[in-house]
């Protein structure tokens, strides 16, 4: 089984091409499996610059996806999952919108900390203006509440705060680890994000010191490329299939209606 649960489309103003170059792309790969996970839509003009509307969600993604899923039925599984944002204070409409909506997974991301978009190259400037460790630490317990909000299926790009190479100078390994034992308690999985490689930090998501921590923790994994552009789908997957046969038993999550089945993962056959 091979499956790629991280996708983005034009919808979110910051990708390109729509659902169906994505699920093209991972037919053209022999992929069994994919998953349209757009930013979700949220309340209030909250980041509005990034994702889609509500209106939109109602009115293209949501039967797009439908549509396609019957259209390709037999030939690759379409499943229907969003990128929710975990900031404290949506949390009541998240669920909302979750619940009247019919996923087959949630992806739950940290994107801001208190106002900031930290994995925006536009406030790039505010990691010099503030403490490193600091932001660090924020960021894992945003992770660590995200978990225990119980809104989610899957922990996104879980140690996103690197991105543009940032380093923290103390050792965060106890902090990580609250963390990652929130999510085990929550009963999420984590994905393995190949998107870092393609950012300044060349690096996937989550490093391999974390991936030893999630391998003692028994967390299962999950694979996406976080594919901005159709051309990503599966992109670096050799690197992420030989990750989850040495930190995740072999195994990868795959969601129907928000129910996990744990699946042996197949090598892409184009590595
Ligand atoms: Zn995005
Ligand atoms: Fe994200
Ligand atoms: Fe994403
Ligand atoms: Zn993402």
């Amino acid at each position: 089984m091979i499956v790629d649960y991280h996708t983005h489309t034009l919808l979110c103003k910051h990708a390109e091409g729509n659902a169906e170059d994505y699920i093209l792309r991972a037919l053209d790969l022999g992929f069994n499996e994919i998953g349209c996970s757009e930013h979700i839509p949220m309340p209030g003009g909250f980041d509005e610059k990034h994702r889609m509307s509500l209106g939109e969600y109602m009115s293209t993604y949501a039967p797009q996806i439908s549509h396609l899923r019957e259209q390709y039925k037999g030939r690759i599984n379409v499943r229907r999952g969003i990128e929710a944002d975990f900031f404290p204070g949506t949390e009541e409409w998240v669920r909302g919108f979750i619940a009247e909506n019919d996923f087959d997974y949630v992806i739950g991301s940290v994107h801001f900390l208190g106002t900031w978009g930290f994995d925006d190259v536009v406030f790039i400037h505010q990691y010099d203006e503030r403490d490193v460790d600091e932001v660090y630490e924020q960021y894992f317990r945003a992770v660590s509440r995200s978990a225990a909000s119980g809104l989610f299926d899957i922990i996104g790009h879980c140690d996103l705060v690197k991105k543009f190479g940032h380093r923290p100078t103390k050792n965060l390994r106890d902090l990580a680890w609250e963390a990652l034992k929130e999510i085990r308690k929550a009963g999420m999985c984590i994905e393995i994000n190949t998107s870092g490689l393609r950012k300044p930090v060349r690096e996937i998501y989550p490093s391999e010191s974390l991936l030893e921590m999630i391998h003692e923790l028994r967390i299962p994994l999950t694979l996406g490329s976080d594919a901005h552009a159709p051309g990503d789908v599966g992109k670096d997957f050799d690197r992420a299939v030989a990750l989850v046969e040495r930190f995740g038993g072999g195994k990868i999550a795959v969601f129907e209606r928000r129910q996990r089945s744990m699946l042996p993962v197949s090598r892409p056959a184009f590595a």
